[in-house]
């Protein structure tokens, strides 16, 4: 079975547009190929050094994924802070991995730009510890978003000097396995652009009912089309984008009719695309509840996750000690 490696930044609650744009791909990955989700909570040090949150977004993240279906029987989902081996992947990769290069990357200068005051080694270094989270577990597809597309050529890169240096033939160059071509984009219910926590607009999955309902009833809409078939503008196109993901097609369909035969009224659309969200999300939302309520739960899958992450990351890591000669 091919390994598949993927981090998950523990910043807070899960929204639709995380769930549809990834968390979903990830739940049908796991019956495909061996699966590590680990949470990248040392990348989180790079630039919020203090972990009192971070522990607390780890607890959230775990138990959200978890809820939304990923399996600890079938995935390894760990916390990556558990698996000390990827540090010492990380000095050894290092080594190797020369200033111009790492000071080239776009999201280190946005670093730079956004941190003057930190920046930080960690920073600088932030695709090598990628490559070390990714190369030991020998992964060979790595679902990513576009942004991460540099860094995955990056570890990439680092595989192949890594093969070179040491004349061996031993880690594979894992490949990027896009999420936004495979997956839908989730659009923010403001008018235009997609549905992101920093945008401000996000649904989560754990909203409830009345909170998704005052969400919904403020998407912003027009006054209507005056022409039978007229294209849709951005913001109603985005009602109509989000009732295709949550929504019945024949629901989809009698409100698409409507539209044709400017006929729509957009306030009983938005009741029932806010019913639908809440139908979707209701399950989830009570996993959640169950799930972040038993700490002994969460506990014995982190435990579980971080000692098959472990065992994988020890071999590896037996391997490139021996390769690089200390036996
Ligand atoms: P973020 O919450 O921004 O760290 O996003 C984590 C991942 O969720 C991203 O890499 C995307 O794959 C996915 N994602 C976030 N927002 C959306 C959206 N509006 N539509 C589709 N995918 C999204």
């Amino acid at each position: 079975m091919e390994i598949v490696v993927s981090g998950i930044r523990p910043t807070g609650n899960l929204h639709l547009g995380n769930y549809f744009g990834a968390v979903k791909s990830f739940i049908q990955m796991q019956d495909e190929y061996k699966c590590f989700f680990f949470i990248a909570d040392w990348h989180s040090l790079t630039t919020h050094p203090h972990p009192e949150n971070i522990r607390r977004s780890v607890k959230t993240i775990l138990t959200e994924y978890l809820a939304c279906g990923i399996d600890p029987e079938k995935a390894t989902i760990y916390v990556q802070s558990d698996v000390r081996e990827v540090v010492e992947l990380y000095l050894y990769l290092n080594m190797n991995a020369y200033l111009g290069e790492l000071e080239r990357v776009t999201s280190f200068k946005e670093k730079v730009r956004k941190q003057p005051d930190n920046v930080n080694a960690g920073l600088l270094t932030y695709p090598t510890l990628m490559a070390a989270d990714i190369l030991i577990h020998k992964a060979v597809k790595v679902p990513v978003g576009k942004d991460q597309e540099q860094n995955m050529e990056m570890a990439r890169k680092f595989a192949r000097r890594f093969n070179t240096i040491y004349n061996v033939d031993y880690f594979v160059e894992p490949a990027s396995f896009h999420l936004s071509e495979r997956a839908v984009k989730v659009p923010g219910l403001d008018g235009s652009g997609k549905m992101g926590k920093s945008e401000g607009n996000a649904i989560y999955l754990m909203d409830d009912e009345k909170t998704i309902r005052k969400k919904v009833m403020k998407a912003v809409t027009d006054s209507g089309p005056t022409e039978p078939d007229s294209a849709k503008p951005e913001p109603i196109q985005n009602l109509f984008t989000l009732m295709e993901i949550v929504s019945e097609p024949s629901t989809y369909d009698y409100f698409n009719a409507q539209y044709n035969a400017c006929s729509i009224r957009y306030g009983d659309m938005k009741k029932q695309l806010a019913e639908d969200i809440n139908a979707f999300c209701a399950p989830i939302r009570e996993r959640i509840m169950d799930i972040s309520a038993n700490d002994s739960y969460l506990e014995k899958v982190a435990a579980i996750g971080a000692e098959k992450a472990r065992e994988s990351a020890a071999r590896t890591l037996k391997e490139v000690r021996n390769i690089i000669g200390f036996k």
